[in-house]
């Protein structure tokens, strides 16, 4: 049996009957890695021995991490040369749950610097390749964390999920990604993107597991004065009542002129579906959609431009070797260390912030935050959940889109809402083009109701088959 097939809930079962150990789990990872990595390139850090010493001493599961949350003594760079050889003298609260349940931590996962991006192409250790097709992105900025889970070189991981960098490469991989709300998941140690947005999230291989996960990563922290101190539900157990007269959303903004027929289709067959398992679908409009890009794009590298303000060369990383004086160290550690979309995020969010913009960007881009936010309270007080597609498109070629960032941003249409928003997004598969592309489909929720979002996807995911697709690599 290939152990690193299996979702993590079918191995607990295995493990509980004493059929297989964790170090037998551990090994059939290795082997997928050893074989598919060279292709893919979904993971950065990654140390066979440590591995191994960890399932001896460890009995949990294995788990891969996106390479922006810190684990103690082990690389964390964000992808980034400016954190070149940065080991962070802590960990993330995240690991320290996950380590309280004895996971065994397999190493980092490959993501956009910074977690910039849409596509794992800004990455500083080269681009990951989806696994249905190398000749494609795998989504971003969690590409690699999304595609080692697809291809079968992890049980599950963690990524980030800032603007859709979660669901969207979940949806392009057909994996299940989940948000949580804002405040469900603590951040601390996870490196700052844009702090009123950044989330946790998990990349898993079905609904169930992403309940697990969920479980064990969330909860208040005194870290994380934005944690919010609610009680966790068993999100496990109760993902498995039926869906019966929840009424549901399909908001008209999201069905946009120019997106790929194949998805639309699939997405509208997955309503159909929903609505033959007993849920009530009805349309509906979130009319300040059309102003999510543009307010992201201001509210993200704003607060972008001030959390990367700490890389200077002085405390972490990379130092530049060729400057005189301190001043010249800031600029040159600078210039050499980011990437060129760090660097255009850091100008753009400077340039919003300066005084005499302040008020036309910045202040104007968070009062139509308001209004993003309002339009889904509003929705919510009718409807369970809204249904999307998570992309407007399949995932594109490598290079497609690398001369063109407008483009590129705007991958993240049907994603960016939820962020501005706080709410909770999960993305699963619904589906798959003509030329084998996985199909995402999205379930929003109201904030704190992730269990409502998880038991629609559940139930979906039991009358379908999208998610036992296995890709061919
Ligand atoms: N793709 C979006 C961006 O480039 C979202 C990234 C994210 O969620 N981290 O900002």
């Amino acid at each position: 049996m290939e152990l690193n097939r299996l979702s993590a809930h079918e191995l607990m079962g295995l493990l509980d009957k004493g059929d297989i150990s964790h170090v037998d789990i551990c090994n059939s990872i290795i082997d997928s890695i050893d074989k598919k990595d060279k292709s893919l390139n979904a993971i950065v850090n990654f140390d066979k021995g440590k591995v191994l010493e960890r399932a001896n001493a460890q009995k949990g599961l294995p788990v891969f991490i996106k390479d922006n949350i810190c684990v103690k003594d082990e690389l964390t760079t964000c992808s980034s040369n400016i954190l070149k050889g940065f080991r962070p003298p802590y960990n993330a609260t995240v690991i320290e749950k996950l380590l309280n349940r004895n996971a065994i931590l397999m190493g980092k996962t490959n993501m956009d610097e910074f977690a910039f991006g849409s596509s794992t192409e800004t990455s500083c250790y080269g681009t990951t390749k989806n696994p249905w097709d190398l000749e494609r992105i795998p989504g971003g900025s969690s590409g690699g964390s999304a595609a080692c889970v697809a291809a079968d070189e992890a049980i599950w991981a963690l990524g980030s999920d800032t603007g859709g960098s979660v669901r969207q490469p979940a949806g392009l991989c057909g994996v299940v990604g989940l948000k949580p709300t804002y405040g469900r998941v603590s951040r601390y140690g996870l490196i700052a993107f844009a702090s009123s947005l950044d989330q946790i999230g998990t990349l898993t291989k079905d609904t169930e597991d992403a309940a697990i996960l969920l479980k064990i990563i969330s909860g208040h922290d005194p870290m994380d004065s934005t944690s919010v101190d609610r009680p966790v539900p068993d999100y496990a157990k109760l993902i498995k009542k039926d869906i019966k007269g929840l009424k549901l959303g399909i908001p008209k903004e999201y069905f946009i002129e120019g997106m790929d027929k194949e998805v639309k289709q699939s997405v509208l067959d997955a309503i159909k579906k929903l609505e033959s398992l007993g849920a009530a679908c009805e349309n509906i409009s979130l009319p300040h959609t059309e102003y999510a890009v543009a307010v992201y794009y201001l509210v993200a590298t704003a607060e972008a431009s001030s959390n990367l303000a700490r890389f200077d060369g002085v405390q972490y990383g990379l130092r530049s070797s060729q400057a005189k004086g301190v001043i010249d160290m800031h600029k040159k550690t600078r210039g050499e260390g980011f990437g060129d979309e760090a660097k255009r995020r850091i100008i753009l969010g400077a340039f919003a912030l300066s005084s005499g913009y302040y008020d036309a960007y910045y202040l104007r881009a968070l009062k139509v935050r308001t209004l993003i936010k309002k339009d889904f309270e509003d929705a919510f007080k009718k409807y369970d959940a809204i249904i999307t597609p998570t992309s407007p498109t399949p995932a594109f070629k490598i290079g497609e889109k690398t001369e063109d960032p407008l483009t590129m941003y705007l991958c993240d249409i049907f994603t960016i809402s939820a962020n501005l928003a706080g709410i909770p997004g999960v993305s699963m598969p619904c589906g798959f083009t003509k030329s084998n592309l996985p199909v995402g489909l999205q379930i929003l929720g109201k904030a704190f109701d992730e269990e409502t979002i998880l038991r629609i996807a559940y139930n979906y995911e039991q009358g379908t088959e999208w998610s036992k697709r296995k890709p061919g690599i």
